[in-house]
């Protein structure tokens, strides 16, 4: 098989040959290691590796070159290869040129020369991007093919779970593609039972659960073990962070994921304010890592597997499955976060996850290309949405409620500057139509009151969110919003919430019911954020240690 390509770029040959010696070292088994002495070279490299149907993974290019720079190359290469990722070589004057690169040609790291020793300066970097550039690459495809249908919600469920949890797929829509309608005949005969997956052994499933599809793929769904020291329910930033930390201080962790890990962090498809990552990463690519990590740890993560409930026997916590099982822990962490209320208009049931989405919804936006869409939502996650949505649809109607967005001022920049983006102010969408798929939405301009019909194929919502909390029941103190009350929001005038029988208040992230927590935005009081979710998942295993120290 041919070996995809890691392109070496610069003009001075003793520091070329040192990058090519540094790069053969760590990959020369696994890619092909390719090296040219100018911008012009490098073209000519890669315009004969797409005439050959090659691809390359790395572009590893120094900026400061005479006849054209790094940025100048890496900008033309983008068109040829846009999937491969892209280091810049620079010296510590060069540095603003490299940060105007992440978002000119969407540059994903800059490497200051010299990086000596390599091991500690190069290959960790470029480790990581190499496994970001194969997780996302379609490479020629041997992997599951799901045949669908837009209409249908299950496929969209499907497709969102496969991507979600790392595994590769192809898409096949019945009503576009000749090869889907032959697939369907051979296997689900004159039915329309979407979606159908074919697997690479043979196996076809039709209609599948999550929980199915998990299994199939190798994916854990069951518990190891009867007990554990800590069971984390929600795989978003706030219970992979526990993972991480209470795993690496040698705890016995179960992490209980109902979808696929990632929450909605999983869903982003750039965050871009999350410390140490300048050129932003996708939820994904932070989820992928994480998960790697908590389960390296020792983390067991179980996926398409909800909690359905929760009660507390002496100091042991009883966790009820989806599929009826019990599993049993000293501590519980609820990090089960929050997830946009379904909307509520008249009609609204046939197109939920048939054309309404709720989040980014990756998997959809491709779907739309050349297309109009609307977003609904003012805030960062709407603005992320609106951003990637405009890589693919034609115009994007954003509906905002008020008369300013709440995004945040980086966002806003992107957002204004560009074309396909139009935002509409103090509205609210009214109604959706259209046969078998949306063709419109009405939408009514509060200030006015005038109505107006808006064609639209497709609306994805980002409001309303909701804490995902209420298979606890009465067991734990919440707002009447749903949201989880700890520490002293449950010590009212010296008061310890009714039941507390220890003689200490309740620790900072610790219910009203000892040995409980709770992390992330399901939390009352937490600034939302991947980087508050991290960071009460972080001080959640502390809490996990003082409570062990009491029982
Ligand atoms: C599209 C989008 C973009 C965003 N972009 C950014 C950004 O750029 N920067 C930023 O700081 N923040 C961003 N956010 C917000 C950020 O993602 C959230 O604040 C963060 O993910 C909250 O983490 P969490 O772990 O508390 O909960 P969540 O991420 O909501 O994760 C909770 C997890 O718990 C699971 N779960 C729920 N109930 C159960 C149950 N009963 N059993 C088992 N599992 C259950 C859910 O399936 C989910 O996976 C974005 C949000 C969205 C939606």
């Amino acid at each position: 098989m041919t070996k995809t390509t890691i392109l070496a770029v610069d003009d001075d040959r003793a520091v070329l040959a040192s990058v090519e010696r540094d790069l053969r070292q760590k990959y020369g088994r696994d890619y092909r290691i390719v090296k040219a002495e100018s911008g012009a070279a490098a073209l000519d490299v890669i315009n004969e590796l797409k005439r050959r149907s090659e691809t390359v993974a790395l572009f590893v290019v120094d900026q400061r070159m005479p006849q054209m720079t790094g940025v100048e190359f890496l900008e033309r290469a983008n068109g040829v290869f846009p999937d491969a990722r892209k280091v810049l070589l620079t010296a510590y004057a060069d540095t603003e040129a490299a940060i105007s690169a992440i978002n000119d040609v969407d540059l994903d790291y800059y490497l200051m020369k010299p990086w000596d020793p390599p091991h500690e300066h190069l290959y960790p970097v470029l480790d990581g991007l190499l496994d970001d550039w194969r997780s996302n690459v379609r490479l020629p495809f041997e992997g599951i093919r799901v045949v669908g249908a837009m209409w249908s919600s299950a496929s969209h469920e499907i497709k969102d779970f496969l991507a979600r949890s790392s595994i590769p797929y192809r898409w096949l829509d019945v009503e576009r593609d000749e090869e889907a309608r032959r697939l369907m005949a051979a296997h689900a005969g004159d039915t329309l039972e979407v979606p159908l997956l074919l697997f690479p052994d043979g196996e076809v499933l039709v209609q599948p659960t999550s929980q199915e599809v998990a299994e199939k793929a190798g994916l854990r769904t069951r518990a190891e073990n009867p007990f554990y020291d800590v069971i984390i329910v929600g795989s978003g930033p706030a219970g992979l962070s526990a993972a991480v930390y209470a795993s690496a201080d040698g705890l016995k962790v179960l992490v209980v994921e109902q979808h696929a890990p990632g929450g909605q962090a999983g869903n982003s498809p750039k965050i871009e304010n999350f410390l140490g990552f300048p050129s932003g990463i996708s939820g994904g690519d932070l989820t992928r890592r994480a998960v790697t990590q908590a389960k390296r740890f020792g983390a067991e993560v179980l996926t398409a597997q909800s909690v359905e409930g929760l009660r507390v026997e002496g100091n042991t916590k009883i966790v009820t499955l989806g599929d009826g099982s019990e599993v049993s822990a000293k501590m519980v962490l609820i990090s089960t976060g929050a997830w946009f209320r379904l909307l509520e208009l008249s009609g609204i049931e046939k197109w939920n996850g048939a054309g309404v989405y709720y989040g980014a919804a990756h998997t959809e936006a491709a779907n739309y290309k050349d297309t109009d869409v609307v977003v609904v939502g003012a805030a960062n996650s709407a603005a992320q949405g609106m951003l990637f949505l405009s890589k693919y649809a034609r115009k994007v109607t954003v509906l905002i409620r008020g008369s300013e967005p709440t995004w945040s001022k980086y966002l806003d920049v992107a957002i204004r500057a560009n074309e396909k983006i139009d935002l509409v102010f103090n509205t609210e969408l009214l109604e959706i139509s259209g046969d078998q798929q949306i063709e419109a939405v009405s939408v009514k301009n509060k200030q006015s009151g005038e109505s107006t019909v808006l064609p639209a194929k497709a609306a994805f919502v980002f409001i309303g969110q909701k804490p995902q909390s209420d298979f606890l029941g009465d067991l734990v103190m919440r707002t009447a919003s749903g949201h989880i009350l700890t520490g002293l929001d449950l010590v009212t005038s010296g008061e310890r919430p009714p039941g507390w029988e220890l003689d200490r208040d309740p620790l900072l992230l610790e219910t009203s019911v000892p040995g409980v927590f709770a992390g992330g935005d399901v939390r009352n009081g937490t600034k939302h954020g991947v980087a508050a979710a991290t960071g009460d998942g972080n001080a959640a295993v502390s809490n996990f240690w003082q409570y062990l120290s009491t029982i």
